[in-house]
């Protein structure tokens, strides 16, 4: 326990100044000198999970191969540290309230009154120190959601104050993250609300060890000096986190402004080597050096908020790089899909990309994007809702099945070719009760899946109540749509693909959550480097 060291990110002046990538980049310094790490989240908003929350909110709701739905935070975790996180990784207040209440009604209190501290607080304490004590990580890093001085937020910092008067500043340390405006009709980068932020910090008994100053101009020495003056920090704690072209320039700008030394230092740890960055830095070349460039549609009815797709935009920057062209997402809103305009929006499209979903709005414009994927031969990716609309697709125009339908969309179609599991329907609870997390599946041999993924099982991340009805297969499979995957114990379908289709691939598990730098998705890879083959086609034949 003595050993492990905490690091906690806070957040000051502003909302949405990037404390995850920030804390992700940490991490990746501190990984790639060697140190075992890894990032939690404290979410300080009373739902338990983000899993009932509209992506509108909060955009996507990542999901663990543990099945915790969780802050879109831990995809960036993933994605940069490539190690994967659980359910220990984001808490929020609505768990801390429920496991301390549970604990009352278990008389575990021994009669005592209950209160914000300390229970709530060491609730909070532990919940930090769960993964610390795993034995598996040097260095934990916990972000706490949500802006110093919130009333929501109080309980948590409490919680640092009592965790770094406990451990003692060489196993504990506070970077807090804040915003340095940039005037224009002044001229002039202004200080006061990080000094006022880092006050309001201090009130509640924290100093902060190290400043991250987002910034949109170069903090200049001058400003540094005053900074570090007025918010008593080291003038080299004095961190600027300029804006960036893309969030994986982070590490690299975090590393020249030494974030990663001055917080060794601090901790008193010393590493054993520089960091290694190697594979980062060739990610990032052929990242930002495309040698061609494809579109690709993707259809939502969330396009609104890119953040509701996180993990598929980043899925499709990995892939990207790894076939060294630049992905273009078109995002298009399926509810502006019609047999008028559909010509119209999809005509310069390499590839459709149909995206996840829940509920009606939308579907018919989805559908049809799917019909013009599958007769027009152009490389296709359903995920998740998107593999159950290509299935419904299937059954109406192929199979002529004219009002086939989910249950989920038409409770009483009399063809449900997607519908809810047995042991779903006795459910009535929306939160956490979704088939989730990590689920084998077996694919067939002489499948495009098998090709893609040149393993014959595989496990990915699922997040849906919905599934392929079995009593249609033999009718599928007959009239040219394959179940490629299945899961071994259940029989449940997990891919279709079209054998007679150039690259066709519905897929009921989330492949995006799983694609990190150091290992961008294979499915990805893959449908990336049909579209480009399609592209190359289409151009010499126009
Ligand atoms: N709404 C569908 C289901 O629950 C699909 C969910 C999703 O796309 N994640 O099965």
């Amino acid at each position: 326990m003595d050993d492990i060291k905490y690091i906690f990110v806070t957040g000051g002046v502003s909302s949405s100044l990037g404390k995850g990538i920030i804390a992700a980049s940490l991490a990746k310094l501190l990984q790639a000198r060697g140190f075992r790490v890894t990032i939690q989240k404290l979410d300080p908003y009373i739902n338990i999970d983000p899993g009932t929350l509209n992506p509108y909110e909060h955009g996507e709701c990542y999901v663990t191969e543990d099945g915790a739905e969780t802050d879109l935070d831990l995809g960036h975790y993933e994605r940069f540290l490539n190690s994967p996180t659980s359910q220990a990784n984001n808490v929020t207040t609505g768990r801390i309230y429920q496991s301390v209440i549970e604990k009352e009604r278990r008389g575990e209190f021994l009669g005592k009154t209950v209160q914000v501290v300390p229970h709530i607080t060491n609730e909070i304490k532990e919940r930090i120190q769960i993964l610390g004590k795993t034995g598996d990580y040097d260095i934990v890093i916990t972000e706490i959601g949500g802006t110093v001085g919130d009333i929501e937020s109080l309980p948590y910092i409490e919680a640092v104050r009592q965790m770094k008067w406990e451990l003692g500043d060489d196993n504990a340390l506070v970077i807090h993250l804040t915003f340095v405006p940039y005037l224009s009709a002044a001229g002039e980068l202004k200080t006061k609300p990080t000094q006022h932020s880092v006050k309001t910090l201090m009130e509640s008994g924290i100093r902060a060890d190290i400043l991250v100053c987002r910034t949109e101009h170069e903090l200049s020495d001058d400003l540094r000096k005053k900074l570090a003056l007025f918010c008593n920090v080291k003038k080299e704690a004095v961190i600027q986190s300029i804006d960036a072209s893309t969030i994986y320039d982070v590490p690299n700008m975090m590393l020249e402004e030494g974030l990663d030394t001055v917080t060794l230092k601090k901790l008193n740890l010393t590493a054993t080597k520089e960091p290694d960055l190697t594979h980062w830095n060739e990610f990032l070349q052929r990242h930002k050096n495309p040698k061609a460039e494809v579109r690709i549609g993707l259809i939502g009815k969330y396009v609104e908020l890119q953040d509701s797709y996180k993990s598929i935009l980043e899925a499709f920057i990995h892939a990207g790089a790894e076939n060294e062209v630049r992905v273009k997402l078109e995002f298009i809103h399926s509810e502006h899909i019609n047999a008028k305009t559909i010509g119209a929006k999809l005509a310069k499209l390499d590839g459709i990309l149909v995206a996840p979903g829940f509920g009606e709005r939308g579907i018919e414009g989805k559908m049809a994007a799917v019909k013009y994927a599958r007769t027009n031969n152009l490389p296709f990716l359903g995920i998740c809702l998107g593999m159950q609309l290509a299935v419904i697709e299937f059954a109406r125009n192929v199979l002529n099945l004219k009002d086939a339908n989910s249950t989920e969309l038409d409770p009483l179609t009399p063809d449900p070719v997607v519908n809810l599991m047995e042991e779903q329907k006795s459910i009535t609870a929306l939160g956490g009760t979704m088939r989730l997390g990590a689920w084998k599946c077996v694919l067939k041999k002489d499948s495009l899946a098998y090709k893609v993924y040149q393993s014959e099982e595989i496990e990915e991340r699922h997040r849906h109540r919905f599934e392929f009805n079995n009593d249609y297969l033999e009718k599928f499979e007959t009239h040219g749509m394959m179940a490629s995957g299945v899961n071994p114990e259940s029989k449940l379908v997990e891919i279709v693909e079209i054998p007679d289709h150039p690259w066709f691939m519905g897929v009921q598990y989330h492949p995006e959550y799983k694609s990190t730098v150091a290992q961008p998705h294979p499915l990805f890879v893959a449908f990336v480097k049909a579209v480009h083959e399609h592209a190359k086609t289409t151009k010499e034949i126009n």
